[in-house]
């Protein structure tokens, strides 16, 4: 596919309202407008979450959604720390059902996918609730067909390591929510311009956290370090999955704090290999980091082997070539 990520949306999407006291019914509509009122809590204090999962075509033809169950918890705990209202989470899992159902025919096969966002918005007209909840709101499941992401060849990509700014609120770390990334918007858009960074890799004092958009992970010899969840990061479902699949294949996996200082000590070791993790890039490498102005080269500064080994391991089971040992399929 020639355009790029997420700008190709089926033209229906189910959605479902939230009216101050009850959900209502949920129905299939066109997914190019919503009328919001300009008062809308969501445009003006980002009453707004989202979520981003796969569904995937097998050789059979039949079409599986990728760990459904964990995105909707999370879209449910986005819901929650943010005081929107609480989602149903049955009606969301028939929603996604439902949305991608319509579609099926339309998923494209591998190395794409169908690329699912449900977004939970605050509807509520009230300019007044700066300080207070929106009692209103919409849930919407957009779906869009994508294309292989490594279509231009695998590269490793170049990561400024930020040790000072952090990507948002420590407490609003683990929520998927709009103003997360409107915060980081500032510092990858310089380390773009000024060291031709792909991605900042935040590391307030100096603590590995994650990107603007993916997890990290270091990957040395047969041991994967990440940093252990708490309240400060987006806790990855690709993470998770490929942490499962490590431990699996025998590795070590070590949850625990990275500092910038390990990191760049592990890094210079040839073998060393580094990696970000999230559903629409699945596991890209890591070649250079840019700390100060110096630049280092993680191992051979070449996409690694292990982090093909992983990235090939996760998408077997999404395409159906291996088996789904841990129950990660649903079935459309
Ligand atoms: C979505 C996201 C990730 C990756 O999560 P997955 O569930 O693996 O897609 C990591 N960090 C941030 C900030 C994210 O928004």
């Amino acid at each position: 596919m020639a355009t790029a990520f997420g700008t190709v949306f089926m033209p229906e999407m189910a959605r479902v309202d939230f009216n101050g006291q009850e959900w209502g019914r949920a129905a299939m509509v066109p997914s190019d407008q919503l009328v919001l009122h300009p008062g809308a809590h969501v445009l003006h204090y980002s009453s707004t979450c989202f979520e981003g999962l796969k569904a995937f075509r097998h050789q059979d033809g039949s079409v599986h959604v990728f760990r459904m169950d964990r995105n909707i918890a999370r879209l449910a705990q986005s819901s929650r720390l943010l005081a929107l209202p609480e989602i149903d989470e049955a009606q969301v899992a028939q929603m996604i059902r439902d949305t991608v159902a319509r579609f099926a025919d339309e998923v494209p096969a591998p190395p794409g996918s169908l690329y699912i966002r449900p977004t939970h918005i605050g509807t509520e007209p009230a300019i007044g609730k700066a300080a207070a909840p929106s009692t209103q709101s919409c849930l919407y499941i957009l779906v869009s067909p994508v294309g292989d992401y490594f279509a231009g060849g695998a590269t490793a990509l170049r990561l400024l390591l930020e040790d000072q700014g952090m990507r948002c609120a420590p407490h609003m770390g683990m929520i998927k929510s709009g103003g997360n990334y409107a915060s980081a918007l500032r510092p990858i858009t310089q380390a773009r311009a000024e060291q031709q960074a792909d991605q900042v890799l935040f590391c307030p004092n100096g603590d590995v956290q994650e990107t603007g958009a993916a997890n990290f992970l270091l990957i040395d010899g047969d041991e994967i370090i990440t940093k252990a969840l708490d309240e400060s990061f987006l806790h990855g479902i690709t993470r998770d999955s490929i942490l499962t699949l490590a431990r699996d294949l025998g590795m070590r996996v070590s949850e625990r704090q990275l500092t910038v200082d390990e990191l760049l000590e592990r890094a210079a070791k040839p073998e060393c290999e580094a990696a970000l993790s999230g559903t629409a890039a699945v596991l890209t490498s890591v070649g250079t980091l840019i700390h100060h102005g110096q630049e280092y080269a993680v191992g051979s500064g070449q996409p690694g082997p292990i982090t093909a080994k992983l990235r090939q391991a996760l998408n077997a089971i999404q395409w159906g070539e291996a088996e789904d040992r841990h129950g990660w399929l649903t079935r459309i």
